[in-house]
């Protein structure tokens, strides 16, 4: 027999099966020796008392054995010789466009501009290094996107985006944990993501379909308001007429080119602000409410949310035991985000901490029309290069001298490998911008006392959190309002935030597009 539950136990109870047992057993009325094993469905932390708990969604198997049923991946057919889809971009959205293609019969020819995982490290290093950018292969651009090199955090905020528990399977049956399709909040982690990146494009390549990296797309061939091919950076052409545009936020050359092209796009709100680095301790501290996390408890995250003169501020891609990065894409710019290992073992841990930016904020880039927020991003990304040092070193200062004004005299290390300049965020970001973090930080140490400490430093900018151009398309077919063919995809079209509702997106789009095909 089996019987579902839930009940709330003490971290070391959920972490062991036979304490677990003997809880479940004693509050169940159910004799022990007849329980012969406990799956754990879903986990939580509650850690609002000083008495933390773990919530559990349980399945008890009493008098019967469990069986684990390993996830299986979909029977993808061959797509060698069959009809094709062009798909530009190799994130979360054009590989899920991609394998959702293969699933439903289609062969997809996916048109990536960076590298493959393994030869895009070097780039990597070369901006932590050498602080050299290359604006084809970065933490942005090159297989699987800009998650690749993540922390790999698995949650949307809106769950309406779509079916999640499909993505996660997906994921576990390319090799992530199964850990992933129980936690509330799961991750994957930096050193993980790229071998299941790596095992998508062999079952993309084996079932027929191709990849084609270092391969930019620098036009969209148009003929009578219909797709009819793309170009490629090497002048050569691919004629098509089914094309998912899944380029990403950071795909400045494409919204320009959009642009030019006259072809419909729209400016959109985003968000941007810094990172902020604190020992992961002291988050633990303030979070657990302890002096030392218990061994049964993760590095703890955190999420705050805020409202300065009825402007929100509010953490964002919150980085337990993780490390910050470089994550421009261009020469002559710094850009912050974030990573962590699997285990999120690192000494620190930082977050986005950003203010919600509206349309009129952009209004002194008003001449570049629905590119003004894509201006505006990028103003403040080359005049944080330019107050760092013209390099990748990031402008950097104590939190608390942020909060007082005052620039920095010293600044201890941080996990950002290129280096920081002390500098005053005030010369960085426009009033409103440097007066909501100033307030904002105030009241954020009112809801986790402890936050605002001469320890954390913060790192300018974080201004890649969602795209700052939207690429309409018809709610019903997902075509661009105007171009028949052409699926503006995943979160550089707008309509998408983060790795797993990218992935939705990209299924979707497959979808949609496919159902306009014959098959051959
Ligand atoms: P992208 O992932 O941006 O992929 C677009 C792809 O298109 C890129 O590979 C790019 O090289 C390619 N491309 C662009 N232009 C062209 C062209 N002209 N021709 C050919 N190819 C082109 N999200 C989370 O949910 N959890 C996290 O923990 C998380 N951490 C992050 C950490 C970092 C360091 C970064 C940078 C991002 C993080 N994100 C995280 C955000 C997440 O990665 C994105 O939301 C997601 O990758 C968006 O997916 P996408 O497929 O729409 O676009």
């Amino acid at each position: 027999m089996q019987y579902e539950f839930t009940i709330q136990v003490p971290p070391e109870v959920a972490a062991h099966q036979e304490k677990l047992k003997i809880g479940v057993a004693k509050k169940n009325g159910i004799p022990i020796d007849e329980i012969r094993h406990i799956q754990i469905l879903k986990r939580s932390i509650d850690a609002r008392q000083r008495a933390i708990k773990i919530n559990l969604k349980i399945k008890v198997f009493v008098q019967e054995d469990f069986t684990d049923q390993p996830i299986k991946l979909p029977d993808y057919p061959n797509v060698s010789s069959a009809s094709e889809v062009v798909i530009i971009g190799a994130g979360p959205a054009g590989l899920f466009a991609a394998l959702r293609c293969i699933e439903l019969g289609y062969k997809p020819i996916v048109l990536e501009r960076g590298k493959d995982v393994r030869n895009r490290r070097r780039d990597l290093k070369a901006i932590n290094r050498d602080h050299i950018v290359n604006e084809d292969s970065n933490y942005c651009f090159g297989e699987g996107g800009a998650g690749t090199y993540s922390d790999g955090k698995l949650y949307t905020r809106s769950k309406k985006r779509g079916d999640v528990q499909r993505i996660l399977e997906l994921l576990v049956g390319f090799g992530a944990t199964d850990q992933i399709l129980v936690e509330a909040h799961p991750h994957i982690g930096t050193n993980k993501l790229p071998g299941i990146i790596a095992a998508i494009r062999e079952k993309i390549i084996e079932t027929g379909g191709e990849i084609h990296f270092e391969t930019r797309v620098i036009d969209l061939i148009i003929k009578n308001s219909e797709i009819n091919g793309v170009t490629l950076h090497n002048k050569s052409t691919i004629a098509t007429n089914k094309v998912i545009l899944a380029t990403g936020h950071s795909a400045r050359d494409i919204f320009e080119l959009l642009y030019q092209k006259k072809i419909e796009i729209e400016a959109k709100p985003f968000a941007l602000g810094v990172r902020v680095e604190h020992s992961q301790q002291l988050i633990d501290q303030i979070q657990y409410k302890c002096d030392i996390r218990s061994p049964y408890l993760p590095p703890s995250p955190y999420s705050i949310v805020k409202q300065v003169d009825g402007r929100g501020i509010y953490s964002f891609c919150m980085c337990p035991g993780g490390v910050i990065a470089p994550c421009a894409t261009s020469p002559g710019e710094v850009v912050t985000n974030g990573w962590s290992p699997s285990k999120r073992d690192q000494p620190t841990s930082n977050s986005g901490i950003v203010v919600e930016l509206r349309l009129e904020d952009f209004k002194p880039f008003e001449k570049y029309g629905p590119l003004s927020g894509m201006h505006f991003q990028k103003s403040i990304e080359q005049q944080a290069w330019h107050i760092g040092g013209e390099t990748q070193k990031v402008p950097a200062q104590r939190l608390v001298d942020l909060v007082d004004e005052k620039v920095s005299t010293n600044l201890p290390l941080t996990s950002y490998k290129p280096g920081l300049t002390s500098a005053d965020m005030k010369s960085v970001f426009p009033e409103f911008i440097h007066k909501t973090l100033k307030y904002g930080f105030k009241e954020f140490n009112k809801s986790m006392k402890g936050y605002l400490t001469n320890e954390a430093v913060v790192h300018a900018p974080e201004s890649r959190t969602s795209s700052p151009v939207r690429i309409p398309r018809d709610w019903k077919t997902l075509e661009h309002i105007q171009i028949k063919g052409l699926y503006p995809c995943g979160e550089g079209a707008g309509y998408a935030g983060g790795i797993i509702s990218a992935a939705i997106d990209g299924e979707k789009c497959a979808e949609a597009c496919i159902k306009t095909m014959k098959t051959k």
